[in-house]
């Protein structure tokens, strides 16, 4: 899938919709989720322009690749999930139910994020 540079998350990129910043360095942006499903729900985002994992896995540089893990461990340290755990997760395409076509990685915490997949039985 092209990238679509019109997609909210890159608005937020280039500060055309605000977000309640969380972390921020060359590679990457966290924010707090708009709709949190925890008391910690952050996104963490690429600053490059990558649709999802399929892509950056493919296109990114390494560089990139290891400062949005980066970013990702930096975030939990900082908002204090890693004492009780936490979970992160990446929505892919339709089955992903992926809403929004910029990579991100959600980091759940704070509470119980449940199991880890819905079950099909
Ligand atoms: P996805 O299903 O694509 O993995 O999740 C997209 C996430 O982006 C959802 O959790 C949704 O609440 C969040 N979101 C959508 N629009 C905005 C927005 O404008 N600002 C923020 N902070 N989060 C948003």
């Amino acid at each position: 899938m092209a990238y679509d540079d019109q997609n909210i998350f890159a608005k937020i990129l280039r500060g055309e919709i605000p977000c309640d910043k969380v972390y921020e360095d060359d590679h990457a942006l966290a924010f707090n989720d708009i709709n949190p499903q925890r008391p910690v729900h952050v996104l963490v985002i690429p600053k490059g322009h990558y649709v999802d994992v399929d892509d950056f896995t493919a296109n990114a540089s390494d560089a990139e690749i290891a400062g949005l893990f980066r970013a990702v461990g930096q975030v939990a340290k900082q908002t204090g999930v890693t004492d009780d755990g936490y979970r992160i997760l990446s929505n892919i395409g339709v089955n992903g139910h992926q809403e929004v076509p910029h990579l991100h990685i959600h980091v759940f915490g704070g509470a119980d994020t449940g199991p880890m997949i819905k079950r099909q039985d």
